[in-house]
């Protein structure tokens, strides 16, 4: 088991008010190297899972391990790519890769270096290592904090949302490219979407997730074989089930 949270709570006090039941008795098993889509109306707590599994924060109750230990700080072993790039702009792309390192006061020695230029070159950037982010475009940004994310060889990889700020054709491009990235270096990805069909493209479960207070209310084995490419998409079962999740997510946003 690489994930696992139990009978997990996570409530936000406020100033005025009760407090906010962000996450209330969350029970979720992710297997080692599994795919996991998380989907749901937005404020339904998404995030905060990823924010509780990278130990960025505790939970209210509840337990949360990672490889049977529970969590307890960030570790080395998990990568996190975020809604936006978060890039630091002094910095070249090739520096920014390896900032994880440096950020942990670890020797970038010749052979992290060059695994932060091979990643570069899987995610499309070989040409712009030395560019500093400002000279790239979002989606171009975005490959480079997924290279980050990587530099590390992480078991568990966390994204929300990775792709939303992307437009749809360098969206699809770069979802392709993630399934590349994990078939190459199996890992266990926990994947933040709003999209219904990213979610079917890339994982191997879907969790449909309610609002206020954030439950669990479905999870659904996708079945597609892989390698999974855009033809996948035009399978009619994909359309057919996206529909099907559709109607789930809606009916659990009317009930929030
Ligand atoms: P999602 O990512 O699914 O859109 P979030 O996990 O960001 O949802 O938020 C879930 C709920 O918790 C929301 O109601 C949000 O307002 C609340 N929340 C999240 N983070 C905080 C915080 N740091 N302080 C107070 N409330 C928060
Ligand atoms: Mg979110």
């Amino acid at each position: 088991m690489a994930v696992s949270l139990a009978g997990v709570s996570k409530h936000f006090e406020r100033a005025r008010g009760a407090p906010v039941v962000a996450l209330d008795d969350i029970n979720l098993t992710v297997l080692r190297h599994e795919f996991v889509a998380l989907i749901g109306p937005s404020g339904c707590g998404k995030s905060t899972i990823l924010r509780l599994l990278a130990g960025l924060m505790p939970a209210t109750s509840g337990s949360t391990a990672i490889f049977g230990y529970p969590m307890e700080k960030p570790r080395d072993d998990i990568g996190i790519v975020f809604q936006r790039p978060t890039l630091l702009p002094w910095l070249s792309i090739r520096n920014n890769v390896l900032f994880p390192i440096r950020h942990k006061r670890r020797m970038v020695t010749p052979a992290l270096k060059q695994e932060a230029d091979r990643l570069l070159e899987v995610v499309g950037l070989a040409d712009f290592a030395e560019s500093r982010p400002s000279e790239l475009s979002g989606g171009m940004q975005q490959r480079a904090a997924i290279a980050r994310a990587l530099v590390q060889n992480p078991d568990i990889l966390l994204m929300d949302e990775p792709f939303s700020a992307l437009d749809a054709l360098t969206r699809d491009e770069m979802a392709l490219e993630l399934l590349r990235i994990w078939a190459e270096r199996p890992k266990t990805v926990v994947f933040v979407t709003h999209s219904i069909p990213e979610a079917l493209l890339l994982s191997d479960r879907i969790i449909v997730m309610s609002a206020r207070p954030g439950r669990i209310v479905r999870q659904i084995n996708v079945p597609f074989a892989r390698p999974r490419s855009l033809a996948t998409m035009e399978d009619p079962a994909f359309n057919n089930m996206a529909n099907d999740i559709r109607r789930g997510v809606f009916s659990a946003e009317a009930r929030a």
